[in-house]
């Protein structure tokens, strides 16, 4: 708290309802800081009870919140992201202390995930149904668009600002009302916004949010309960999967923004300079703990020598600390089992043949710290090629001919991000085209926008979020069919 200057965003009580929910019958449970293992707060736990009120909250709301005027939600919308910025460098100390990354970064975060709320304010008011010419000349088709209900939002903890309001935005805007269940290790940035969405006017039940460290109880309500009408869902592919087959009772529309393995591809013909910063970033941000993270870097054999060699002594280089030291560029993974699979990834390449350039042990700097690693030569059968690693190690395979990378980029059942580097246009088109993945950047590392449509194929995902399509997913289409009009 003493981190803060506004003491009040300071909250370690769930949100329900527009209250705030101190105590529960089910104890409470402790949040650490990852960089320092220090105590961070205490936070109460949530279970089935507390989940039914917030849902029940939400559905009363919805009678409400879904007859105000777009314009209403809008102005309401655009006062929380204008809060959201004014509060940006408590809400990017609240992301470091809980979730580690370095406080540049979660600044970064705290602007990324405002956009939303100031994109969705616009898009609230852009909401568009069809007139379609109807098979009878006595008849009349109209479309309306109109709000999906009570929806249900679970999110991960590597980006607890932005993958809460990349879905309360266009939820809220569209006229929904949510409950959120953040990470058991990332609620306080939920919480802060809670708070921040209260100030802006957000009425009570609208926006709940539920902390406790029992997921399966609270998971089990939202996913059960039949009045929530949707889940969006951000995580892992395993645990979106459970959710999916827990949703199927109710038939709830589902959003899924699940696990990645990004390829990367540099050609021979790219920009060297570009190719090492742009994988600097798409790799070791957050310390390698992003969806969109590069996880499999294929580089063609008459580049492979002097990007590795340039790439490593970048990666060497790195400052690995506590994020709210001056000039920490890697902060520490959330915990130690995300370490031990870290290390695991290492021993495992180098075990079938791998070549360490760098890094490669824990760090010094704490427990749950790992070294940037660079490895080369990885075969193509390691853990790494196939599982997310989720941690600063970048891996190189080499490959000779495009059709040979492009099949071994797809080669997995994942397919949210996917990246090259080349300056030859017609190889930029042939390329892009053939890769399964829901985005793909072209020369640069950083993807992410409010303004883009964010999602993946195959076993990344369902849906999109951000952009003109996210406020989509929030809404059901409902036709009207007139009859009886004679024309004059
Ligand atoms: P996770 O283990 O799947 O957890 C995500 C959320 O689901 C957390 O709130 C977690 O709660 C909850 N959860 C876990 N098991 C549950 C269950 N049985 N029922 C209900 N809820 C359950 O993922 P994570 O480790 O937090 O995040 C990393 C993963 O998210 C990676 O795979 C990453 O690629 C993916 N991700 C995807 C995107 C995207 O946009 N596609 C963005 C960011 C991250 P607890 O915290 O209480 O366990």
């Amino acid at each position: 708290m003493d981190n803060l200057s506004d003491k009040s965003l300071w909250r370690t009580a769930a949100y329900i309802d527009g209250q705030w929910v101190g105590e529960t019958s089910h104890g409470s449970y402790d949040l650490t800081n990852p960089a320092t293992g220090a105590v961070l707060a205490v936070l109460p736990r949530c279970k089935e009870a507390e989940t039914d009120r917030a849902i029940e909250a939400a559905n009363r709301a919805f009678g409400q919140w879904r007859k105000t005027s777009a314009q209403h939600r809008a102005d309401i919308l655009r006062r929380w992201y204008e809060l959201m910025v004014a509060a940006r460098e408590d809400l990017a100390r609240l992301i470091t202390l809980e979730e580690g990354k370095p406080l540049s970064e979660a600044l970064g975060e705290v602007d990324y995930a405002a956009s939303f709320l100031r994109w969705f304010s616009e898009e609230a008011t852009r909401v568009r149904g069809d007139t379609i010419p109807a098979k009878l000349t006595s008849q009349r088709i109209v479309t309306l668009k109109q709000p999906i209900g009570v929806c249900a939002a679970i999110t991960p903890w590597n980006f607890p600002a932005a993958m809460i309001t990349r879905k309360a935005g266009p939820a809220l805007a569209a006229g929904c009302t949510m409950v959120v269940k953040p990470a058991s290790q990332t609620p306080l940035t939920a919480l802060a916004l809670a708070e921040l969405a209260e100030r802006a006017g957000v009425p009570a039940g609208v926006f709940s949010v539920l902390t406790g460290n029992d997921t399966r109880a609270i998971g089990g309500r939202l996913t059960g309960h039949d009045l929530v009408r949707k889940l969006t869902f951000t995580g892992s592919t395993e645990v979106g999967r459970v959710l999916l087959q827990q949703s199927a009772a109710t038939i709830k529309t589902c959003s899924m923004e699940l696990g990645g393995n990004a390829p990367v591809l540099i050609f021979d013909d790219a920009d060297l300079d570009k190719a090492v910063e742009g994988v600097l970033v798409a790799k070791f941000r957050n310390s390698g703990q992003s969806c969109v993270g590069a996880n499999r870097i294929y580089v063609q054999n008459g580049i492979f020598d002097a990007f590795a060699e340039r790439f490593a002594e970048r990666v060497a280089a790195l400052k690995v600390g506590n994020g709210l030291e001056d000039g920490v560029e890697i902060g520490p993974l959330i915990d130690g089992g995300a370490v031990d699979k870290v290390q695991a990834h290492v021993e495992d390449a180098i075990g079938r043949g791998a070549k360490l350039l760098c890094g490669g042990v824990r760090s010094e700097a704490g427990a749950n710290f790992f070294a940037p690693t660079v490895l080369a030569d990885v075969p193509a059968d390691a853990d790494i090629a196939r599982e997310e690693t989720f941690g600063p190690v970048a891996a190189l395979f080499r490959f000779r001919e495009d059709a040979e990378a492009v099949a071994l980029a797809n080669d997995t059942e994942y397919g949210l991000a996917a990246y090259l580097f080349s300056r030859d246009a017609a190889r930029i088109w042939r390329v892009s085209e053939a890769l399964e993945a829901g985005m793909v950047g072209i020369n640069t590392g950083f993807i992410s926008n409010e303004a883009a449509p964010f999602g993946g194929v195959k076993q990344s995902g369902l849906g999109r979020e951000g952009s003109h399509l996210g406020i989509e997913e929030f809404l059901e289409v409902k036709y009207l069919c007139w009859d009886g009009v004679t024309p004059l």
